[in-house]
């Protein structure tokens, strides 16, 4: 199983992907928690680039085409090898991330982004994706971001948003989008609810 979490800026992604960890280890589940951009040695250092200021003006386009390249050594050296392990596979960020914010976001075309995307993963989809959906303006933190993306301006980031919104809408069945102010701990319930109706 490959659960995936997304979500703007701080929405919360990281407290749930700790609390989804914590309830599948307590009910004896092998699973393995990672993160995008990063979970691989080659990846955190494109994600170093990515976030550094002194990147300066990427453009949106190598920007996409380092996304992609982290994505492609995160499933080759942690994903698949997990999921061929028999693990559930717990996501911090994925295919969706590059969607929104590089498609949305940086105002690229979708369909090139996804084609880019999809070679990158082999059209490796997740069995579930979580968005945490928060309006911008509430996302904690949000003022104090420091790093280069962040930097972005609230206009970005409400494109983020709805391009994750967007992608959810068109697709329900692979999707539970929860409202980012309704609570950690009931959102951790309704991921657990959802996942134990998937079996897992
Ligand atoms: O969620 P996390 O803090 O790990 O993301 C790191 C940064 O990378 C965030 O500022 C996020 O907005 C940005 N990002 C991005 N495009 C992606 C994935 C992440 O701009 N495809």
């Amino acid at each position: 199983w490959f659960v995936v979490f997304e979500g703007g800026d701080g929405v919360g992604k990281s407290t749930q992907v700790e609390l989804l960890a914590d309830a599948l280890a307590d009910a004896g589940v092998s699973h393995l928690v990672t993160r995008e951009p990063g979970g691989t040695p080659l990846g955190d250092n494109i994600r170093e680039l990515l976030l550094d200021p002194a990147s300066g003006d990427v453009a949106p386009r190598a920007e996409a085409l380092l996304y992609a390249a982290d994505k492609a050594q995160h499933l080759h050296e942690v994903v698949v090898p997990a999921l061929a392990a028999g693990k559930v596979v717990v996501c911090d960020r994925y295919l969706d991330s590059m969607l929104a914010y590089q498609g949305a976001g940086r105002v690229l075309e979708l369909r090139e982004v996804a084609d880019i995307a999809d070679w990158a993963t082999r059209g490796l989809r997740p069995d579930l994706t979580v968005l945490l959906d928060l309006d911008p303006d509430e996302a904690v933190g949000m003022k104090e971001h420091k790093d280069r993306l962040e930097q972005a301006g609230v206009e970005f980031h409400r494109r983020v948003r709805q391009g994750f919104l967007d992608l959810a809408n068109a697709d329900p069945e692979r999707y539970l989008v929860l409202p980012g102010r309704q609570g950690r701990e009931w959102a951790a319930g309704r991921v657990r609810e959802r996942l134990r109706g998937l079996g897992v």
